[in-house]
């Protein structure tokens, strides 16, 4: 990376970054979270195999839909009257896999420490509080944040991004305006548009689930990789120092 985009108006005072297809691969955390399901559905009598390929199935449809456990067993055939009973065991399942360890993107937690010497950094992520603190342990990059904003503890799924009052807090606890962060994260519905929402800039990264979304809205600028992004930042919030 040997441009930086034009930036125009005061720099970045802190960063925030995404977690999930930001700093590691959701992937891995998914995959580990439908085996348990499935170990799960056959303790309790299903064919575990079956529940365990029909999840995998349903997540790589979405994983942010809701309700997937509840298609997962009507596609393994599970009757739809014996739902109430056997959803409720098998989300506690998926809530409470907390796999030991999580490995970030390649270069990102020196990325990240690089970032962290320089300025604030936030990570603000949306889903289940629980869960979110589980996988944020597992990358062992807890170390490295200023902060740590779970949207749902604001109001649940209404206060996910782009709603703008996790970031707008995010900021407020690292002691800067919020239109003075500067946003890391792969989703451009979410991490960029909750940026837009506040007046303040994103960096896009193309990794992940959504790896292929179209750039809307447009963030300030789009990289392959959370280390080029963070070069980007560091470059950006460099200006402040130096003025
Ligand atoms: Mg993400």
């Amino acid at each position: 990376m040997s441009t930086v985009p034009g930036w125009d108006g005061p720099p970045p005072l802190a960063v925030v970054v995404d977690l999930d297809d930001t700093l590691y691969p959701q992937a891995a955390y998914l995959a580990a979270a439908a085996a348990a399901v499935g170990t799960a559905a056959g303790a309790a009598g299903l064919d575990g195999d079956a529940v365990h390929a029909a999840l995998v199935a349903e997540l790589a449809a979405g994983s942010d839909a809701g309700g997937t456990i509840d298609r997962a067993l009507l596609a393994a055939g599970v009757p739809a009257g014996a739902l109430a009973r056997l959803v409720p065991p098998l989300v506690a399942a998926f809530t409470a896999c907390a796999p030991e360890r999580l490995d970030p993107y390649p270069g990102v937690r020196e990325a990240l420490a690089a970032l962290a010497g320089a300025v604030p950094v936030g990570c603000l992520t949306d889903g289940n509080p629980a869960i979110q603190a589980a996988k944020l342990a597992a990358t062992g990059l807890g170390p490295l944040l200023t902060a740590v904003l779970v949207t749902d503890t604001l109001g649940g799924r209404a206060a996910r991004k782009p709603a703008p009052q996790g970031l707008l807090a995010l900021a407020a606890r690292l002691g800067v305006p919020a239109d003075r962060v500067l946003v890391i994260g792969d989703r451009p519905g979410k991490d960029v548009a909750v940026a837009a929402a506040v007046g303040a800039r994103a960096i896009r990264v193309r990794q992940g689930e959504y790896a292929a979304a179209p750039d809307v809205p447009a963030p300030w600028a789009a990289t392959g990789s959370f280390p080029e992004a963070a070069e980007l930042a560091l470059a950006v919030a460099a200006r402040a120092v130096a003025v």
